[in-house]
């Protein structure tokens, strides 16, 4: 069996508690897993030998949330808050779909990036409005084969049209512009699960990195029908089930306007709410849903730049660990971030939550973070048997970062290194299932110079045609900040925009 044999590296194991410390030693590699790890290990006279010397060695990044949908995007919007950046990254008029080449390089510039800045694993909601088209779906999967990522996978889906799934857009919205946004039939939850049971058979488990992820977007987006189809879909074939609940102001307040109680509340209702569920943001839940997650076994997934960027706000992450809800750290898409370093949500959810109040020791420690960001990942992914930690008999997925770097020179305690000093561009080495599919900031597995060349000669007319279904939204705006506006104002809780100003006309830094 192939071996890779790491030699006199520093090993971060972040497995229990003990693995929080660093020790020099080796790590073994036989096939796809990690075989041994410690002191003076043998291998065979064919093994590939990597030097640890001034390296640390430590389990891959789990990013728990992202949209490859949005990665063509990134710098270009800011100062909006999500209701209004979803009306221009996942314009309601649409323009053409994507086609499949771009998907392709859309797909592979996620995966790059991600393996670059340390993640392994990702898991992708990965939206394609208005299809469900398994080969376009499989076209996702194949970049994330070729670069050699873990992956989940979703196709994203909603069925409730838009202006039904905001509090007061019936009433803002005029009725002439109603009838254009109200598009033909939605699909059905039995159509949508044999997409996925389609899926499933084409997908789930290729490559033995590859899994599919069941997605339904959201509790108002969705139809009760749908949600319960998906979560007994996602128990029968133990995949996650994978949803954003309660990310903004408006979101609180949809709850009880749409369903009479928390977004929360309605998914433990409907049964929804396990050990499969993967819930991200999570900004606006109270005590009495925190109660609820905690006890069901759900993951959080805490997105704190993408909150940050769309003025979401901030979870309340140390409540929801003290209710027994296990914390992953995810980027979210790369438009509302705008990178997908697991390595800069680390650092700002550690500098956040110093915020939360005067309290210290309620603050979140780098190991917490460190955790979060790996086995927590894991974990809310359905792999925490697989990645998240090096021990014997798990995969190697493992990267190494030059410890002969600013970052951690002097050395004083890894893990406050690792979350407030370093960045991706530390990570030097990328394995993958025993693979190296990044070596010395290089993919080893296609060439990314014709990657680049490629998104440098095709993505700018594709940017371009974007530009032009923007200007064609753009007449909606007023509208979606009016819902934003009045949902702030009409919620009960302490954040409230100041005074009622009367609605303007807002120009949003369109580029
Ligand atoms: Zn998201």
């Amino acid at each position: 069996m192939k071996q890779i044999l790491i030699r006199g590296a520093t090993v971060l194991t972040l497995n229990g508690t003990n693995g929080t410390q660093p020790a020099v030693g080796d790590v073994l590699i036989e096939g796809t897993q990690i075989a041994a790890i410690g002191p003076d290990l043998e291998a065979s006279n064919e093994a590939l030998i990597i030097e640890g010397h001034g390296k640390l060695v430590m389990p891959g990044l789990v990013n728990a949330h992202t949209h490859s949908s949005e990665t063509f995007f990134r710098g270009r919007y800011e100062k909006m808050p999500l209701e209004v950046w979803l009306l221009y990254a996942y314009p309601l008029l649409m323009g053409p779909v994507i086609d499949k080449e771009l998907l392709h390089l859309r797909s592979l510039l996620l995966a790059t990036e991600s393996l670059k800045a340390g993640v392994t694993t990702l898991s992708d909601c990965f939206f394609d409005p208005p299809r469900h088209e398994l080969d376009r779906l499989g076209t996702v999967f194949g970049a994330y084969e070729l670069a050699g990522i873990r992956a989940n996978v979703s196709s994203g889906v909603m069925n409730i049209p838009t202006l039904d799934a905001l509090p007061f857009a019936r009433d803002v919205v005029p009725t002439d512009i109603q009838q254009q946004l109200d598009f033909g039939p939605p699909i059905t939850a039995r159509a949508y699960v044999d997409y996925c049971r389609s899926a499933i058979d084409a997908f789930d488990g290729r490559s033995g990195r590859l899994r599919f992820m069941v997605a339904p977007s959201a509790p108002q987006r969705c139809t009760a029908d749908l949600l319960t189809a998906c979560f007994e879909l996602a128990v029968a074939h133990d995949l996650p089930f994978h949803c954003h609940v309660l990310e903004t102001i408006t979101q609180a307040v949809t709850g009880p306007e749409l369903y009479g109680r928390s977004l929360i509340r309605y998914l433990d209702e409907l049964g929804v709410l396990g050990r499969n569920t993967t819930i991200a943001h999570s900004v606006w839940v109270d005590d009495a849903d925190m109660a609820v997650m905690g006890a069901a076994g759900v993951s959080v997934v805490h997105n704190a730049v993408s909150n940050l960027k769309l003025g979401a706000g901030v979870a309340p992450v140390r409540r929801l660990m003290e209710a027994g809800v296990t914390l992953a750290l995810g980027t979210d898409g790369v438009s509302s971030n705008d990178t997908a370093s697991i390595f800069d949500v680390m650092r700002v959810a550690g500098l956040l939550h110093g915020a939360s109040g005067p309290d210290a020791d309620s603050w979140l420690s780098s190991v917490e973070l460190l955790q979060a960001a790996t086995i927590g990942g894991a974990s809310s992914a359905l792999m925490e048997d697989v990645c998240g930690s090096l021990e014997p008999g798990k995969a190697a997925d493992i990267i190494m970062l030059d410890l002969q770097d600013c970052a951690f020179t002097p050395m004083n305690d890894i893990a406050r290194h690792l979350v407030y000093a370093a960045n991706g561009s530390n990570v030097d080495t990328t394995i993958v299932a025993g693979e190296v599919v990044m070596r010395g900031r290089r993919m080893t597995r296609f060439d990314e110079d014709a990657l680049f060349e490629e998104i440098r000669e095709h993505v700018p007319a594709y940017l371009k045609a974007h530009t032009e279904v923007e200007q064609r939204n753009r007449f909606l705006e007023p509208y979606f900040a009016e819902i934003h506006r009045r949902a702030a104002a009409s919620h009960s809780g302490v954040y409230r925009y100041a005074g009622d100003a009367p609605l303007r006309q807002k120009n949003w830094q369109l580029r």
